[in-house]
């Protein structure tokens, strides 16, 4: 059965675009992959809250039910333990790919300066490894399924993807005509290139087999939820202050990265979904700070007597990361709200609340 594509949502959709007034909006079915990860479960909840029913399909990998389990008993959510690498058959109007490990730790981890012995070297090279390879063929074989299930069925599907793609940019800020400086065989590329071939393919299915789709490429992205011990910078100072441990600053800490407020990622996944546009969208606040200066906005948040250790910094890393937003700002009507010193201190509570639980919290 091949289902019809609503974007509006109202049954009156073909009533050439006009919603004859008292006619109330039809709820969409929507799949969210990834949907139990950070992000993911962030725009469940404005899905939910939106009236539409919502099946999240995610594998766990660093995903956690915990994030969705105030959707239990709803009718309107399910919950589908699912790798995206297998075959997925449903009837849905949407689907919004998020499913993907996006956890840098493996590339982020420096192998000489924490070994203990040969056999945990090998065992945790070979863990890498691993990962590497679940990144790459999730961004592939993942997307590929779902886009080969969004063409069975007519629904819209939206990728996703990252500023990664743009590798260390020769080009600042990032345009989204800017094809980018990756190293094809660098430690990060499992990430950049998994991501750039996902959008490949969400470009073939849309030429080629006319599959309406949508690309966000998604700047660094902060706020509650967010993996503690995933080596994201945000999440490793907030946690570090909260813990009474230095700051660890890679390199010189002189490198630049744009955070945005996950509410504000979120709407605009929801508006490029719902717009005209295919994309590429850049989706990130262009608010840009280094690292040293984040450590700064951390330590007068959390903590201002924080200490700042520097470490080595890993192989690849862009120096300096900053979106142009003109064309989401003119074609999606969308700009982020929330500052950095706003945003964060809604992520500080978040994770006040998960380290210390119940008991006091020291850093208080
Ligand atoms: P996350 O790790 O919290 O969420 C990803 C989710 O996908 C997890 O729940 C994980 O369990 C699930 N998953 C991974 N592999 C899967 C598979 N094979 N099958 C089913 N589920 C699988 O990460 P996030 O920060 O929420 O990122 C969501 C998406 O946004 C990712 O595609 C990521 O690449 C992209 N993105 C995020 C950022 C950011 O700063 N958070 C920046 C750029 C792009
Ligand atoms: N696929 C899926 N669910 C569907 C339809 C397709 O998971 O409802 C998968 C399918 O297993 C295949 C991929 O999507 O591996 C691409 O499907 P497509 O029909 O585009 O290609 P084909 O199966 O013809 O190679
Ligand atoms: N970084 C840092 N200390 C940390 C973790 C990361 O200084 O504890 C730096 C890292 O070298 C990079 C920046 O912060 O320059 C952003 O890293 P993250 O992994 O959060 O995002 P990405 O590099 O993927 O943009």
């Amino acid at each position: 059965r091949r289902s019809v594509y609503n974007p509006t949502g109202f049954e009156s959709f073909n009533m050439g675009g006009k919603i004859p007034l008292g006619l109330k909006r039809k709820g969409l079915r929507i799949v969210v992959t990834g949907g139990a990860g950070f992000v993911g479960s962030h725009l469940v909840d404005r899905l939910i809250a939106r009236g539409d029913s919502v099946i999240v399909v995610d594998n766990f990998f660093t995903g956690n039910k915990d994030n969705v389990m105030h959707h239990f008993g709803n009718p309107r959510f399910e919950l589908i333990r699912h790798d995206v690498v297998e075959p997925l058959l449903l009837e849905v109007d949407q689907i919004y790919h998020l499913a993907c490990p996006a956890s840098p730790v493996h590339y982020k981890y420096n192998p000489v300066k924490t070994i203990i012995s040969f056999f945990i070297a090998l065992l945790i090279f070979i863990i890498i490894i691993m990962m590497m390879m679940m990144i790459i063929i999730t961004n592939v074989v993942g997307t590929l399924n779902m886009l080969g299930l969004a063409k069975r069925i007519g629904a819209r599907f939206l990728l996703t993807s990252t500023s990664e793609v743009y590798g260390d940019p020769l080009q600042h800020p990032q345009v989204e005509t800017y094809w980018g400086n990756v190293n094809p065989i660098g430690v990060r590329s499992c990430y950049d290139e998994g991501k750039r071939t996902a959008e490949t393919l969400t470009m073939d299915y849309h030429r080629g087999a006319g599959v309406e789709v949508r690309i966000a490429r998604i700047f660094n992205t902060y706020g509650p939820r967010m993996c503690i011990d995933d080596g994201r910078v945000v999440s490793n100072f907030v946690a570090q202050a909260l813990r009474k441990e230095p700051l660890t600053v890679y390199g010189d800490g002189k490198q630049t990265r744009s955070f945005q407020y996950v509410s504000d990622l979120v709407e605009g996944l929801m508006r490029l979904m719902e717009g005209e546009h295919v994309g590429p969208f850049n989706l990130g606040n262009p608010g840009e700070f280094t690292m040293l200066e984040l450590a700064q906005v951390v330590q007068e948040t959390i903590d201002p007597n924080a200490k700042i250790e520097f470490k080595p910094n890993t192989e690849d890393d862009p120096h300096k990361r900053k979106p142009d937003i003109t064309k989401a700002k003119e074609l999606l009507g969308w700009k982020p709200k929330v500052p950095l010193r706003k945003g964060l201190p809604m992520m500080v509570s978040d994770f006040r609340q998960r380290i210390f639980g119940d008991q006091k919290n020291p850093a208080t």
